[in-house]
């Protein structure tokens, strides 16, 4: 599930740079220059409050368990915060964008060009 997000029509590889630094929208893929479409929902939907839910647990479990919980619970958040933040760029997916009619055309007639 946490993986680097590859091109949707020719598989080509993004950087974790790259990708973290994608905005949400569409993009023309750099390797076969088909459209697609970076999505971050899920890291916003899905990812953000698993994390928030995984913080609260811990810090619950660590205030039960010991007697100086301050200075652990601020460490563990510290941790788990980070961990989020990186792995971030890795809940992006890429989805292939439905491309228009004069696109198709334009598409068709180049694979007719090859075949002659
Ligand atoms: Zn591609």
């Amino acid at each position: 599930m946490l993986r680097l997000p590859v091109c949707p029509h020719c598989h080509a590889v993004y950087s974790y740079k790259e990708v973290s630094e994608m905005k949400q929208g569409a993009r023309l893929c750099y390797h076969c220059n088909k459209k697609f479409m970076a999505d971050k929902k899920f890291g916003r939907f899905i990812f953000l409050p698993a994390v928030c839910l995984i913080l609260i647990l811990i810090n619950v479990m660590i205030f039960i368990s010991t007697d100086s919980f301050s200075i652990v619970i601020m460490l563990a958040d510290l941790v788990i915060v980070t961990a989020a933040v990186m792995l971030m760029p890795l809940t992006v997916r890429f989805k292939p964008e439905k491309m228009t009619k004069s696109e198709k055309r334009k598409l068709r007639s180049e694979e007719q060009e090859k075949d002659m």
